[in-house]
């Protein structure tokens, strides 16, 4: 961790403070934001967090969200003036500013004080304090990491435990993932001594699903999986009409692509949706094979090894059409990992 003492001069007094996390944040972003805000408020500061765009509803739960600015362009003076005056600007589980479009520009141009906490694989360095470490399983293990470095762990209270906790829990697929550590089991079993409620958080998260969502997942499932067995790859693509169809909403698709992982024997899946604005991409791989790097290669992204994301400005057809063009590159990998499965 980067020594402690700046960010400390920086956060002597009430200091004005701006959290913002990525586009879409999931519940690692959120948790972090809420997390964090609830942290700091409770040492007197005046916090505000700003998402880039709205976000699922089952994250609603979190404490503080109802105070949560959604950025828009009709709030976008509001969000710059905010940005511009604020003594101390937190970016958490991002680190390159594009991640959230037009208020990038404005954190970049800000003078406040910036602290970029994340676990992402590419840092563009613009913060003042950095606690980047990429394995880390979540941003949220980072921010219990911070408070406690901070000597404030007596701080973390049940509201800001649940929202640590909700972040380190997706984030570890369920503590399933390669990322679950021994370090994650021990920060969670700090958290649920500070009074993290894991069973109410996994129902908040997990049981609050629509009709319509899990029709359209049933639907997903039986019409639109495509398995390319020869190269351990299988995909879903989902038109505009679709996610119309089922009154689809924000975080509606997520984790419909770890169901195409775990067809036996699949080492790479894939998700397409036509957003209309852009195709966006979810990937996701076991072992080795190296998800990021086919999103940054091809597909305007990035991420982890075994989770990434990109986007795309062609058709969806075309889009898929280029994916299946790329796969046959990566036959021996996809092959050689196969084997260890
Ligand atoms: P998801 O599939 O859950 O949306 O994203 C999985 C991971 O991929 C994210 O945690 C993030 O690291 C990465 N990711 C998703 N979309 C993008 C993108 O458009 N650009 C970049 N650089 N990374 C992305
Ligand atoms: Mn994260």
């Amino acid at each position: 961790m980067q020594d402690l003492e700046s960010l400390k001069a920086a956060l002597s007094g009430p200091k004005k403070i701006v959290i913002t996390t990525h586009f879409k944040p999931d519940a690692d972003a959120l948790g972090s934001s809420l997390g964090m805000a609830n942290y700091l408020l409770k040492k007197g500061h005046q916090v505000q967090v700003v998402t880039p765009s709205d976000y699922p509803t089952f994250l609603y739960w979190m404490k503080g969200n109802e105070d949560v600015m959604v950025y828009s362009k009709e709030v976008a003076e509001e969000v710059r003036t905010l940005i511009n005056e604020a003594d101390l600007v937190m970016t958490l589980d991002f680190s390159t500013l594009s991640r959230i479009d037009d208020m990038g520009e404005m954190v970049r141009d800000s003078p406040a004080y910036k602290v970029n906490i994340d676990h992402h694989l590419e840092p563009e360095n613009f913060a003042d304090f950095t606690l980047w470490d990429t394995k880390a399983a979540a941003t949220c293990e980072l921010c219990f990491e911070l408070i406690e470095a901070l000597g404030d762990k007596e701080l973390i209270d049940p509201d800001i435990a649940d929202c640590l906790y909700a972040g380190i829990m997706t984030d570890t697929g369920n503590f399933r993932h390669g990322n679950t550590t021994q370090n994650v089991h021990e920060v969670i079993a700090e958290l649920i001594q500070l009074g993290a409620d894991n069973t109410k958080v996994a129902s908040k998260i997990y049981d609050g699903n629509s009709l319509n969502r899990l029709r359209f997942m049933g639907y997903a499932l039986s019409e639109k999986l495509t398995v390319i067995p020869e190269y351990h790859t299988a995909f879903f693509a989902i038109t505009a009409e679709e996610l119309e169809r089922f009154d689809s909403q924000t975080g509606d698709t997520e984790g419909l692509v770890n169901y195409a992982l775990s067809v036996k024997d699949i080492v790479f899946a894939a998700m397409f949706t036509d957003r209309k604005q852009a195709v966006k991409m979810s990937f996701r791989s076991v072992g080795e094979f190296p998800a990021n790097e086919i999103a940054a290669k091809f597909f305007n992204g990035g991420g982890h090894r075994n989770a990434a994301g990109g986007k795309s400005d062609e058709t969806l057809e075309a889009t898929v059409a280029k994916f299946i063009s790329i796969i046959p590159d990566y036959k021996d990998l996809l092959d050689k990992e196969s084997l260890k499965i």
